[in-house]
């Protein structure tokens, strides 16, 4: 029964059939990618692999990709605000003015001063 020896050596736990010299690693290429917080990630891909578009990045988690001018994820145009920035885009100046004259009103009632 020939079928019989097909599976020889191969159970689980066995070391390998072959020698370890006919397991050549295929030839690669470096890939470099770059994510919104400018980490740069290489990673290496078989020559006739193609890359992925989007590798997330290992330092933060975010998608990095290829173009390092225009890495990908949310395209805000500030990387960070300040608490203050945001309030200014939700209220503008006068209701600013408003809520501030309210609160001071209620704070003097508070204490007595109105
Ligand atoms: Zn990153």
């Amino acid at each position: 029964m020939p079928s019989g020896n097909v599976i020889r050596g191969s159970r689980i736990g066995s070391g390998p059939e072959r020698p370890a010299e006919r397991y050549k690693p295929a030839p690669r290429r470096a890939v470099t990618y770059w994510c919104r917080n400018d980490h740069v990630t290489e990673i290496r891909v078989a020559l006739d692999a193609e890359e992925p578009a989007v590798w997330d990045c290992p330092r933060c988690g975010l998608p990095a990709g290829r173009d390092a001018d225009n890495p990908p994820g949310r395209a805000r145009p500030e990387p960070y605000k300040t608490h203050l920035a945001y309030v200014k885009e939700r209220r503008s100046e006068a209701e600013g003015e408003a809520i501030l004259a309210e609160a001071l009103a209620a704070l003097r009632r508070r204490r007595g001063r109105a």
